[in-house]
């Protein structure tokens, strides 16, 4: 019996509880917006600005837990080998609706066979903040690209758009807590992306041109050699 044990499994037990109160916060919410938004029907427009104000509140609290807990699962969490292909088509599919309303395409240059390690609801919920960033990023028209390769016993993921890009100074706060230049952003996501990159020995770099575009740089240690890669401080 020893302390780090003890810290792994009070951590897992609070994943395991965010997990299951995110599904469970998920549907009350989305019930209350849809009788809120019934009420809006023949109102003064005083009363439907305060209607107005409550879901847009509701809304908030739903991009919170999309930020959060997008693939969450009520259920032990487990590192395995990923498929990057497989997980990256995933993502494409569930994020073209939202490229598409914003007038851009998403296109994946990714071989089979790049295999990392990690929890998969983890990784699809780090990816997933980074591209849709890429995808709010456009104007117009544009494009979000994943590449992905090995090199050196490191799998490297690009993630380029051709959206608004950002200044040195932004690039700096990238990660910190509630940092957001959105009216209706969290300043949650890349947080929650750099924690989970970390945890798998993984790093992530951005380099950008306002007015050109930001290319995100991800890198893993290939499954095969995981074990060879000594974990942060923080995760040990
Ligand atoms: P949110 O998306 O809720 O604002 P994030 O943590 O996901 O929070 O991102 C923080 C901020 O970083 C964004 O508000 C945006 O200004 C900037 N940012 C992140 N990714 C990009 C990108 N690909 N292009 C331009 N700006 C970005
Ligand atoms: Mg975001």
């Amino acid at each position: 019996y020893n302390r780090e044990l003890q810290h792994a499994e009070k951590m897992e037990m609070i994943s395991e509880l965010a997990a299951s109160v995110a599904h469970e916060v998920r549907n009350p919410l989305q019930v209350t917006r849809g009788f809120i938004q019934l009420q809006g029907e023949n109102k003064s427009e005083k009363e439907k600005r305060y209607l107005n104000l409550a879901i847009q509140e509701l809304d908030r609290a739903s991009d919170i837990i999309t930020d959060f807990l997008t693939f969450a699962k009520p259920q032990m969490e487990s590192i395995a080998p990923i498929s990057l292909d497989k997980e990256l088509k995933h993502i494409v599919g569930i994020l073209s609706p939202l490229a598409s309303i914003n007038n851009g395409t998403l296109v994946m240059e990714v071989r089979t066979g790049l295999t990392i390690m990690g929890n998969s609801a983890k990784f699809k919920q780090a990816i997933i903040n980074m591209v849709k960033n890429s995808i709010e990023a456009l104007e117009e028209k544009g494009e979000v690209r994943l590449h992905a390769y090995a090199k050196n016993d490191e799998i490297y993921l690009h993630i380029k758009d051709t959206g608004v890009g950002m200044e040195a100074e932004e690039i700096e706060k990238l990660g910190q807590p509630y940092y957001s230049n959105k009216t209706k952003g969290t300043g949650l996501g890349l947080m929650v992306t750099y924690r989970i990159i970390q945890s798998m020995k993984g790093s992530l770099t951005f380099s950008s041109v306002k007015g050109e575009g930001t290319e995100a740089i991800l890198r893993f240690p290939t499954a095969d050699n995981y074990d060879q890669v000594e974990m942060p401080k923080e995760y040990e």
